[in-house]
């Protein structure tokens, strides 16, 4: 059952602002994931702030500069079958049809998408685990098979949008307004590692709010893909997935990113993969070698030491075929 709570409907960005300022404020957009957060009691609010009337919030713009502007509210279903993006940012268009079902792709925003929290069946059941103020990880010793293998740091769960690796990939950045003014971020930065806060998702600060997300003009020769390994064929969270972005020069790849959903608790970039390919002509023994160095880190927990074939697999699958 749903908590009590005040329900409020913000009249403009600044209203929003103060209000979310305010002790136990909860910030609204599609609740597609904050309303099964409040009524798992995994966090309580006081008032509901919602920003669904921010018509500048929404939609999809080109930048003169040959970027695109994507407003926080606009949904993942708008996303998913928007021209533009499918012409010019593939690995997003991709990664936004993969999520959930069709009814959530039509509620749910691209910023709640990036701001959701974790699915960690610890932290979403009634155990009072490190991320939410207790002493320990109940993953460690428990039932681990869709936890982290990289970046883990006493909290083991992993990032769970399909979007947020295909932002990075992309070399996007999230535009925020808040209390003390509007700042920029790197997708790639915006997500929190447990080693650095175990209690947060994002680097947002109290008050903050994603108004947009800003992608770069596509480079001459990019070609972008996302794909996702799932346990069922029906909706679900990645088991494993992989967000692509390759420059090629006829066929030398010239500039690489590439990061992973299902493998850490944020969206995870293969630094020293994208090193391998850089400069190299794609071709099979490379490719093998750019997923040794992807998950040359991984440190698996007992019951998913299967995600490390997983995703070598899928890294070699993916670049070999990316067109
Ligand atoms: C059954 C189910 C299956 C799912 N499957 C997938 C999947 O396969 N892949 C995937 O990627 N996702 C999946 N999701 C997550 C889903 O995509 C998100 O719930 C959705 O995108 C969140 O958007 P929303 O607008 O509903 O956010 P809300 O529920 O309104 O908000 C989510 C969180 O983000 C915060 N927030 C929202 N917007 C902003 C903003 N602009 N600025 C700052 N904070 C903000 C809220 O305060 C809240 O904490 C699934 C969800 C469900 C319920």
């Amino acid at each position: 059952m749903l908590p009590g709570f005040s329900y409020i409907q913000a009249k403009s960005l600044e209203d929003a602002i103060r209000l979310l300022s305010e002790d136990g404020a909860r910030l609204h957009a599609g609740g597609t994931d904050l309303l099964g957060c409040l009524r798992e009691h995994i966090f309580d609010a006081a008032t509901v702030v919602s920003i669904s009337r921010l018509e500048k919030l929404k939609g999809i713009t080109e930048l003169p500069a040959g970027g695109l502007r994507i407003g926080a509210l606009t949904t993942v279903a708008e996303i998913a079958r928007s021209p533009i993006i499918q012409a010019k940012y593939a690995a997003l268009s991709q990664a936004a049809a993969e999520v959930a079902s069709p009814q959530l792709r039509n509620q749910g925003t691209i910023g709640g998408n990036l701001c959701q929290k974790p699915r960690c069946w610890y932290y979403r059941g009634e155990f009072n685990c490190l991320r939410k103020g207790g002493d320990r990880c109940y993953a460690v010793k428990g039932e681990n098979q869709y936890h982290c293998i990289l970046g883990g740091a006493d909290c083991y769960i992993v990032h769970p949008s399909d979007i947020a690796p295909a932002l990075v990939a992309l070399d996007a950045g999230v535009q925020i307004a808040g209390p003390g003014g509007n700042r920029s971020a790197a997708v790639e930065n915006f997500h929190m590692p447990p080693s650095r806060d175990v209690t947060r998702e994002t680097v947002l600060e109290p008050g903050e709010i994603v108004t947009d997300i800003i992608l770069p003009a596509p480079k001459e020769g990019l070609r972008s893909s996302y794909r996702k390994v799932r346990a069922r064929r029906s909706w679900d969270f990645a088991l494993a997935g992989i967000a692509l972005a390759i420059v090629f020069k006829e066929d030398q790849i010239t500039d690489c990113r590439i990061a992973l959903s299902g493998a850490a608790p944020v969206p995870w970039r293969l630094k020293e993969a994208e090193a391998v390919l850089t400069g190299s002509r794609r071709h099979q023994e490379i490719v093998q070698r750019a997923a040794q160095a992807a998950l040359a880190a991984a440190e698996p927990l007992p019951q998913n030491e299967y995600k490390i074939p997983l995703f070598r697999g899928l890294i070699e699958q993916t670049i070999l075929s990316i067109n």
